[in-house]
């Protein structure tokens, strides 16, 4: 277990920039999810750890050392990457050895050594079969036996789950995460699956085009996210165009006036999470915002419905109510008020730059 500092990494491809400029510090025994959309620079930036991609720019310090510039097998650094890679001709023990005696570990140690990592992840008993004998949740814990065998100053997870079925996926997800508590290693993983990061990260860094758009715990992303594209890809939000006054006025671009928080006055995009709005058939009392208007499309997600209400030719807002035993959901066509409290809007500075991108409901 080490303390991993990134620091201004930067890999470019020719003109094309993989990753800029990232910095990233993750503590001794943390637990760092990369998220973000495909091709956003997550595994680039885990491969430069690993020691698979040579930086442009930037260093990594892994426990004080510099190791940027050390080759892989010199990095102590454990790998688990999507396929896992297991040599189909050898056993399970075979493959969790076949680290250590690239490592020319003496042979006396690999056994204890192979065993005590099978038992961490409860295939003490299927060491002799060859990887297609084993289901695949099985041989992803053969990968992590492996990765962990050589007791790792940090663990790499590269989209580790997305070959397994989902109910597989969240055993594996609590699986891998109480023994990196219990081994107090430090672990990047690298995922696109929000519901993953969120379930598995202390901390999460939310990636867009090679940069870090913002780092933080679940909930800071959530409550507070930096702009609008972590608004969008953490949680879901209705993003709505308009231009915002210093006293908390927002008009839309629609030619709604809603309240909103006090901010920096100008074009910006107001956020709203669709749980926070509320629907129903009389005006919102006290919500400081109500508006009137049309259910024009409804989706039952099971615990909750999704219902996304017109309100002005340009503009629809997406409320999220709970489906309680007798509740009421409003049908397509019924006329409906939403609602909510100007501070539970978000407000962000438009981006000039991202225009067009990421409209409507995210
Ligand atoms: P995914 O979730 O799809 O794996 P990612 O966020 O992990 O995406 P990366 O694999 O880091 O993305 O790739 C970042 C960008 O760099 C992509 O646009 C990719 O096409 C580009 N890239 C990666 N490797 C190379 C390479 N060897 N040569 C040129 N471009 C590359």
């Amino acid at each position: 277990m080490a303390r991993l500092e990134i620091d201004r990494l930067t890999k470019r491809y020719g003109d094309f920039h993989a990753v800029r400029e990232v910095n990233l510090d993750v503590a001794e025994g943390e637990f760092l999810v990369l998220l973000g959309p495909s091709g956003c620079g997550k595994t680039t930036t885990l491969r430069a750890v690993a020691g698979f991609v040579e930086p442009t720019s930037g260093s990594i310090r892994l426990g004080g050392a510099d190791i940027t510039d050390r080759p892989p097998w010199k990095r102590n650094a454990g790998l688990v990457f999507q396929n896992y890679a297991l040599f189909p001709h050898l056993t399970v023990a075979q493959n969790v050895a076949f680290g250590l005696e690239m490592r020319k570990v003496p042979p006396a140690e690999i056994a204890p050594k192979v065993a005590e990592a099978l038992r961490l992840v409860r295939l003490g008993h299927l060491g002799d079969r060859l990887p297609r004998q084993l289901s695949g949740g099985q041989q992803q814990r053969v990968a992590l036996a492996r990765a962990l065998v050589f007791r790792p100053d940090v663990l790499l997870l590269d989209e580790p789950l997305s070959n397994l079925d989902a109910k597989l996926r969240q055993e594996v997800r609590i699986e891998i995460r109480e023994l990196q508590r219990q081994l107090g290693i430090t672990c990047v993983m690298v995922t696109h699956d929000q519901e993953e990061a969120l379930t598995m990260a202390d901390r999460l860094v939310v990636m867009e085009d090679g940069r870090v758009r913002q780092v933080g715990t679940q909930q800071e992303l959530y409550e507070r996210p930096a702009n609008r594209f972590v608004a969008g890809f953490v949680g879901r939000s209705t993003f709505i165009e308009g231009t915002v006054d210093a006293v908390g006025s927002f008009r839309t671009a629609g030619g709604l006036v809603l309240r909103c928080p006090a901010g920096q006055a100008g074009p910006a995009v107001l956020a709203l999470r669709p749980e926070r709005v509320a629907c129903a058939t009389a005006p919102i009392a006290g919500g400081e915002n109500s508006l009137p208007g049309v259910v024009e499309f409804v989706s039952y997600l099971g615990a909750m419905t999704d219902l996304h209400v017109r309100v002005s030719p340009s503009e629809r807002i997406v409320a999220q109510i709970p489906n309680r035993a007798g509740a009421q959901v409003p049908d397509v066509g019924a006329h409906v008020h939403v609602g909510w409290p100007a501070a539970d809007g978000i407000v962000f500075p438009a981006e000039p730059d991202a225009a067009g991108q990421h409209q409507g409901v995210a």
